[in-house]
């Protein structure tokens, strides 16, 4: 062989080499990227919270973070290039634990005030509502929305105004879970009457009545009223789940949410999703939270070999079913807005039993714990539990968590156990400091959860009991205000912590931290573009932060600038 041809030939083996090495830093070799997004400010939530220009989506994954220069040149004649016009980039958000297979089948029945900032603007929605429905169907939300949210006036609803702006329909608005406005059609329904006696299955003294007897609309007495209440409004039709549940996903979407903690996975409605996924059309991802129901003794004993025969992670990442929840024991499982718990020794005999079985057949566990005596008589179960069946790794979360403090917080980290924080007073602030005073200011206590170094994650609790924008949570857990500007939470943290707790910790909640929750390479193309960026603008206006764009697996889900309507 001319050894000048050798060399000449080696010299080009070697060049070759090093350029495929140069592509291969930032090009995975394989076929040409679908997707480039250049010039924006990509706000990773990896481990070091990196702040990166541009990124490159192949299929439903993500292939490469960088710099425009870096990303752009991966792009081939087909490649669809995004230019981010310097906007904020963020992982799709998930919430940790939400209702929201329930939600959709009464969604579009619903008039949802998430989000609604102005008294005025909600009753203009009643109003509007019962134009288009029948005279005679209900016009009615059931929760998700306080009064103490409305930045133009706190009063409560009258029967009055109500019978002004709905004379034809009756009218039930549903305040999280603490109070329902019913106007005269409304009463009329329920058989409230004025100057009668109340009717036998409401609580007494739940029915407001003024001085005269007359029945103001209003309803109190805790969830058992305002549940009576709810039960009774009409579900969309069994041919309109579909489209009420996509109108949800689509709200969802439009609010920056991709995947959630699902608390309740209705198996009668799994189906249509799954159907949905099988259609690449599903647009939000579904980690289901579900358990075997017991409230007595007998039920446990019914529950205990039905637990070991729970098999989870039979799914993939859209659906799934990954945790023990968000109920053990019936009777331990705090109502919300009670002010104090008392959880009984044959109670917590039966939560052992139960929970035991879960530590023995080492599944995870998201249990809803909410008053601090029921966290504390939890924690002394589970580390009686801990002794014979180890908890740690086994992703054991206490769930809502508003009345915690630092020696829970302790007792927990000893035990490797999590804690999912859905923040009550992001629209029950008012209803929470009525109940507890000045110690509502600590509930959550978010300061002192970060500072503790647990791993915890956000979630809404929503449809009911909260509202599910995550924007209003975040500027929530950065001011401790409600959207009204009410101040309700002392312990605030920061954004970045914030949006940590709503991404990359959901995603190990949810199981999919390989997947989900920061954007990387080699993760799920779950992102959304934002119309400013989170991390500068005052933090009064992060709830007004509105996604332009969210993209779910590789796919525009939702895009403003051809989106209908205006929220
Ligand atoms: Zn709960």
């Amino acid at each position: 062989m001319d050894s000048r041809r050798f060399l000449a030939g080696s010299v080009a083996a070697a060049l070759i080499i090093v350029a495929a090495a140069v592509v291969t830093a930032q090009q995975p070799l394989g076929p040409a990227v679908d997707l480039i997004l250049t010039n924006g400010k990509i706000i990773t939530v990896d481990e070091k919270f990196t702040i990166a220009q541009a990124l490159a989506v192949r299929g439903n994954r993500i292939v490469a973070v960088g710099t425009n220069q870096q990303i752009s040149q991966m792009g081939a004649p087909t490649t669809r290039r995004i230019d981010l016009r310097g906007r904020a980039v963020v992982p799709g958000l998930i919430d940790n634990h939400m209702h929201l297979l329930r939600a959709g089948t009464t969604w579009t029945r619903e008039v949802r005030f998430d989000g609604v900032e102005s008294r005025r603007q909600a009753l203009d929605m009643v109003a509007a509502r019962a134009k288009t429905v029948s005279p005679g169907d209900w016009v009615y939300n059931i929760g998700g929305w306080s009064v103490d949210q409305f930045a133009d006036s706190r009063s409560r609803f009258t029967r009055e105004e109500l019978d002004r702006i709905a004379p034809n329909n009756p009218v039930a608005l549903q305040e999280s879970y603490y109070r329902t406005y019913l106007n005269s059609r409304g009463l009329e329904a329920f058989a409230i009457r004025d100057g009668a006696p109340d009717p036998a299955d409401f609580p007494k003294g739940s029915i407001v009545r003024d001085g005269s007897g007359r029945a103001t609309g209003i309803v109190e007495g805790g969830m058992g009223a305002v549940r009576a209440i709810a039960a009774k409004m009409p579900r969309v039709a069994a041919n309109e789940v579909e489209a009420s549940s996509l109108a949800m996903i689509k709200d969802m979407n439009r609010a920056g949410l991709t995947a959630f903690g699902v608390a309740g996975c209705d198996p009668a409605l799994l189906p249509m999703y799954r159907k949905w996924e099988a259609q690449h059309q599903l647009n939000v991802r579904i980690f289901c939270i579900d358990g075997v129901g017991a409230g007595t003794p007998e039920q446990v004993e019914r529950a205990l070999p039905q637990i070991a025969n729970i098999k989870l992670f039979q799914g993939d990442d859209f659906i799934d079913s990954v945790l023990y929840g968000e109920s053990v024991y019936g009777p331990l499982h705090d109502p919300m807005f009670d002010s104090m718990s008392d959880p009984k020794p044959d109670q917590l005999a039966q939560w052992r039993r139960l929970a035991t079985e879960v530590a023995k057949n080492r599944l995870p566990l998201h249990v809803h714990a909410e008053l601090t005596h029921t966290i504390d008589a939890f924690l002394d179960q589970i580390e009686a539990i801990n002794k014979v069946y180890p908890v740690k790794n086994l992703r054991w979360m206490l769930a809502h968590f508003n009345q915690s403090n630092a020696v829970q917080l302790e007792r927990m980290k000893r035990l490797g156990m999590y804690a999912a924080v859905h923040p009550w007073n992001v629209i029950n602030g008012g209803i929470m400091h009525e109940i507890f005073g000045d110690d509502a200011y600590e509930q959550p206590p978010l300061a002192t959860i970060q500072a503790s170094g647990i791993m915890w994650g956000f979630g809404s609790d929503g449809s009911a009991a909260n509202q599910y924008m995550p924007f209003i949570t975040l500027n929530y857990a950065v001011t401790g205000k409600m959207s009204s500007g009410l101040k309700v939470m002392r312990q605030t943290i920061s954004r970045e912590d914030a949006l940590i707790a709503y991404t990359r910790r959901n995603a190990f909640f949810v199981f999919q931290e390989d997947n989900l929750g920061a954007l990387q390479p080699g993760k799920l193309a779950d992102l959304i573009v934002l119309d400013r960026d989170y991390l500068t603008i005052p933090a009064d206006q992060i709830k007004d932060i509105k996604p332009v764009l969210t993209m779910v697996d590789g796919r525009i889900v939702y895009d403003a600038s051809t989106a209908n309507g205006t929220r």
